[in-house]
């Protein structure tokens, strides 16, 4: 099956009882045992799993072309739960622009049980010159998160093999739709399906899919049960119900980002535009290579500094001043002064969420912002 008819299909069954075409959603915690008390339904328990996560995880694992997904209660829990699966003492190398609360989650609760190098992984002879005998896994976040950097996953992947160093990549920014990184050879993909899986700003998850059933995801799975880090069953039917406009709406976000990058490009005010999509970007070929789409998530410099970069945010009207992606709605942010203290975004920078008004009017909403 195609993307679209997955999206559609996979995390659906109609009700056998009802004849309702689309799922019921099962809100009860517990499942009747049978007489010779067995659970002949496959749920005994909603920790343990439940009918609308269980189709959620279906139509997850086909999507990013995995053998098994695991849904969690947020992106930061999803990559929370990789983290604990690792014996202590295990060497994490990750991207030195990492999601901030994943970063900030290794070094405020896993200091002092997991050891972790936050270095430019696109640059191979330090990759190579930062594993240890005890690098276990290699996380990598591309695009990256604000400055839209692109990671070979290729190149990563051929060096964490051999080495037996798994690759978890954080696929949120680029959706399925624009890259499949287990095809590319990435061992477990993470989402915020928060963002463009959920799609319309009104719910939290997170995603695990993985490339082979092995222990280590068995760890995962027991980590989601005996944790308890999982999404409500309305959240589940949210989600699934989402996703089956995942394939159109990423289109169209893709297509106004694309746009909007180039009219920010040719602005006079704008310093510098980061976006894989426009051939200025300094990896450019590796993304035309590794992704279907280059997404619609973007960062923009101003040559007035951070005070027009500040402006500029308080002057929009259509673009929302938020923080968060993968809504229909665009949102703007300065990002400098979300990510705290230690940050190394520039503060004149600006990351926007390509949503999905008419690319006109989001054009027009900036261009007044930085008249
Ligand atoms: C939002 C985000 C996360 C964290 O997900 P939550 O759902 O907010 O917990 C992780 N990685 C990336 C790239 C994100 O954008």
């Amino acid at each position: 099956m195609k993307i679209e008819t997955i999206a559609i299909h996979a995390g659906n069954h109609t009700d056998a009882s009802s004849k309702a075409v689309i799922q019921p959603i099962v809100m009860s915690t517990t499942f009747v045992r049978d007489e010779d008390g067995e659970f002949s339904s496959g749920y005994s328990y909603s920790r343990a799993a439940n009918p609308n996560r269980t189709s959620l995880e279906n139509v997850l694992a086909q999507l990013e072309s995995g053998v098994e997904a695991a849904a969690f209660s947020s992106g930061n829990a999803a990559g929370m739960s990789v983290f604990q699966s690792l014996e202590p003492g295990t060497h994490i190398i990750c991207p030195d622009d990492m999601y901030h609360g994943l970063r900030n989650q290794l070094k405020m609760l896993f200091a002092g049980i997991l050891e972790f190098d936050f270095i430019d992984v696109n640059d191979s002879d330090v990759l190579n010159a930062h594993i240890k005998p005890n690098t276990g896994v290699i996380w990598i976040e591309t695009p990256s998160n604000p400055l839209l950097k692109i990671t070979d996953i290729k190149k990563v992947v051929s060096i964490a093999r051999g080495r037996n160093i798994k690759v978890v990549c954080d696929n949120t920014f680029a959706t399925p739709l624009c890259q499949q990184a287990i095809a590319l050879g990435a061992d477990i993909v993470m989402h915020s399906s928060t963002k463009y899986f959920g799609g319309h700003s009104d719910l939290m998850g997170g995603v695990l899919i993985t490339a082979e059933k092995n222990d280590w995801w068995q760890k995962i799975r027991d980590i989601q049960t005996m944790g308890g880090a999982i999404p409500s069953p309305m959240d589940c039917y949210y989600l699934v119900r989402s996703i089956k406009t995942l394939p159109y709406r990423v289109r169209g976000h893709v297509h106004n980002a694309q746009l909007l990058a180039e009219f920010l490009e040719s602005h006079p005010h704008v310093e510098s535009v980061m976006y894989p999509g426009l051939s200025s970007h300094p990896q450019h070929e590796i993304a035309k290579v590794q992704m279907s789409g280059f997404g619609a998530m973007l960062s923009f410099t101003l040559k007035g500094g951070e005070e027009e970069a500040k402006k500029v945010v308080n002057s929009v009207k259509i673009f929302a001043r938020a923080t968060s992606l993968g809504g229909v709605e665009s949102l703007i942010e300065h990002r400098a002064s979300v990510e705290g203290p230690d940050t190394k975004t520039p503060f004149n920078l600006l990351r926007v969420s390509v949503g999905l008004e008419h690319i006109d009017d989001l054009i027009g909403d900036l261009t007044q912002a930085m008249a």
